[in-house]
């Protein structure tokens, strides 16, 4: 399964062993003192649990290494706690591992500040989670991480904390990897969230799954040698052949909307065939339907029709051995590890212990440039959007900043929330590398420049009409008011001219 046995009380030797494994030039050194800093600083700390806090971070980089990350992500998985509750400050960490990790370190840090109180705080933190993505998706990766042991330790913790973790998880952890289409993630933090948040209907759905899940894992690994031989035959090479059970919440979910039915539940097995190229998807796919015959209308080609979070697969429901419906999911090495890491899969090391080169760092700029030269950033876009920010837009500055605006906010909106400098003496702005009006309503994921005329003296008044955000309106309003006045002084005369 995706989520490979971790040791309880792992050691460094484990963390470096994995890491070699798919790293064998990474900087080890770099590793070993990140773990010896933890230790230190976590020394004699208990977590609920009763073990030494040590093994949690430890857990937590094991994790991020055994889905094979970057070394500053793993590096911050063992220091993220590190910062709270010991002497160690930000500046240690900068001057020891450098700017890139201290800022990885800092933002989960702050993402650890936010905590789950209620529907009012719940925007709010949705929209920090985001920002800390803009900034650095490998913060998200670290917090992910660090939630998942967390989950794993909740019997440790009282009820009402268990309670409050799980639920946090189901409703702001798990939305978010869905929108950055993590769909794996977001499984394992539900599965893991589920028991604590939904007793009674886990109890429920696990019940059922012991009747089924058992019968259809031995039918799925029966097909799972057919299809290899029937491949190989064809002379075709897969790179890997794997089932998979739907996961348990996301089985729960579609049981609700099918009146708790499990026969009409067809994807509770799935078998994922990964082969080498586009091309070997398609032909993979009509040799299994001349061996299988395909359930009509269940297939659906999302190769060249891609989901809108940019997934890709070819599904087909086909009547396997007795009968039985088995989901078939044919694709290639780069669309699993985009199904599986989303937008994180730069982070994410090849087969060949490379990352994709160049796409590494400075995420924000990446969008910024797909933004300005892609016609699927939209698209792109739309899969980072959450739905809960659907009257907020994200736009950046030139320098790849987020900036979060209501909707059909304008360049006026922009430049004030940047300064009120800026927006006094904005003249002109430049959207996407275009020259845009100032009452633009400014969409998802522009780029926005302001040009400035330093002899203007304040803001116009008919600016008063198209802006969206209170703080230009008040600025403006703030200012007309004072340059009226101004005005007025100097064309009334003064008593006595
Ligand atoms: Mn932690």
């Amino acid at each position: 399964m995706f989520h490979d046995p971790i040791p309880v009380e792992p050691t460094i030797q484990h963390l470096l062993d994995t890491i070699v494994a798919y790293y064998p030039e990474a900087d080890l050194d770099l590793v070993k003192r990140a773990y010896e800093l933890a230790a230190k600083s976590h020394q004699n700390q208990k977590r609920l649990t009763g073990e030494d806090f040590i093994f949690h971070p430890l857990r937590v980089g094991l994790f991020l290494a055994q889905k094979q990350l970057d070394i500053p992500t793993i590096v911050a998985g063992l220091l993220h706690d590190s910062l709270e509750d010991t002497a160690i400050t930000l500046n240690d960490i900068e001057k020891l591992f450098g700017h890139e990790i201290a800022v990885l370190v800092q933002g989960v840090t702050e993402l650890d500040k936010l905590k789950y109180r209620g529907l009012d705080r719940y925007v709010e933190n949705l929209r920090k989670m985001f920002v800390a993505v803009a900034n650095d998706v490998r913060i998200i990766l670290i917090k992910f991480a660090d939630r998942l042991h967390n989950l794993e330790t909740l019997h440790g913790h009282p009820k009402h904390k268990q309670e409050r973790i799980a639920k946090e998880t189901l409703e702001i952890y798990a939305p978010i990897a869905s929108r950055l289409s993590m769909g794996e993630m977001k499984g394992l933090l539900e599965d893991l969230a589920f028991p604590y948040a939904l007793p009674k209907e886990y109890a429920k759905t696990k019940k059922i799954i012991g009747e089924e899940y058992p019968k259809k894992e031995q039918l799925v690994k029966e097909l799972e040698v057919i299809i290899k031989r029937e491949l190989d035959r064809a002379g075709l090479k897969y790179k890997s052949i794997h089932g998979r059970a739907k996961h348990i919440y996301s089985l729960y979910q579609k049981l609700e909307t099918k009146d708790w039915d499990i026969s009409e539940v067809h994807d509770l097995m799935a078998l994922r065939i990964v082969v080498e190229n586009i091309g070997d998807c398609y032909t993979t796919l009509g040799i299994l339907h001349q061996r299988f015959k395909p359930l009509k209308g269940r297939i659906k080609d999302y190769i060249a029709n891609p989901k809108p979070n940019g997934y890709q697969s070819l599904h087909t429901t086909v009547f396997t051995l007795k009968g039985e419906m088995t989901e078939l999911q044919i694709r290639t090495p780069a669309m699993h590890a985009k199904a599986e890491w989303g937008v994180a899969a730069h982070w994410h090391y090849d087969e060949y212990g490379h990352a994709i080169p160049g796409k590494r760092y400075q995420w924000v700029q990446e969008i910024n440039k797909k933004l300005i030269s892609l016609k699927d950033n939209a698209q792109f876009l739309e899969s980072l959007k959450l739905d809960i920010f659907q009257n907020r837009i994200f736009v950046f500055t030139p320098k790849g900043e987020v900036i979060d605006l209501p909707e059909s906010s304008t360049p006026v909106d922009f430049a004030y929330h940047i300064h009120t400098d800026i927006g006094n003496r904005c003249a002109g702005a430049l959207v996407n590398n275009e020259i845009a009006s100032l009452d633009t309503p400014l969409q998802n994921g522009d780029v926005v420049k302001i040009i400035i005329d330093k002899n203007k003296k304040g803001p116009n008044p008919d600016w008063l009409k198209f802006v969206k955000t209170n703080t230009a309106r008040s600025r403006i309003r703030g200012l007309t008011k004072k340059s009226i006045f101004r005005w007025m002084k100097n064309v009334i005369p003064k008593k006595g001219a």
